[in-house]
């Protein structure tokens, strides 16, 4: 029995196709789960997977995404908010370590937050491999999050 998650998916322009690459070579186990992309990456992972699917006649798939906006238009944002609520189980994210990017500190901003809340977060294909393949995809798992309480209660003028 699949435990259900949601996994986000978002690449940089450079890095969709590598992107687009491991969602074709992993899209039976990922259509189990819930997708959630930024705008871009979720039209060509919607077309992927669409294609997939009507090449092997699967008509009853559970298949869901989601598409934010595009990243540099706040997709990145959102979904950062959405890891603070809880609702993303992990991200695969390949960015491009060899341009910068007009929305950097947007980029930053989710990385950091991903660690912020222990989310398990693949910026490259090979890790992306290791989290798809993980026997904890098939069970519940909750993130231990470092406990902020002394910092909530720390004295501010
Ligand atoms: P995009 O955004 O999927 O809309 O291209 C990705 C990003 O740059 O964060």
């Amino acid at each position: 029995m699949v435990n259900q998650k949601t996994v986000a998916l978002v690449a940089h322009d450079n890095r969709k196709k590598d992107l687009i690459e491991w969602v074709e070579w992993n899209y039976t186990s990922l259509i189990k789960h819930r997708i959630v992309c930024t705008g871009t990456t979720g039209k060509l992972v919607d077309t992927a997977v669409t294609a997939k699917l009507e090449a092997d006649g699967d008509s009853v798939s559970t298949y869901s995404i989601t598409r934010l906006k595009s990243g540099p238009l706040g997709g990145d944002q959102q979904l950062g908010a959405m890891i603070t609520e809880g609702k993303i189980d992990f991200v695969i994210f390949f960015w491009d370590p060899m341009e910068p990017q007009p929305h950097d500190v947007d980029v930053k901003a989710l990385l950091r937050i991903g660690v912020l809340y222990n989310i398990p977060f693949a910026c490259n294909r090979s890790s992306a491999d290791f989290i798809i393949s993980s026997p904890l995809m098939n069970e519940q798992y909750k993130p231990v999050v470092k406990d902020y309480s002394r910092y909530l209660q720390r004295e501010v003028e």
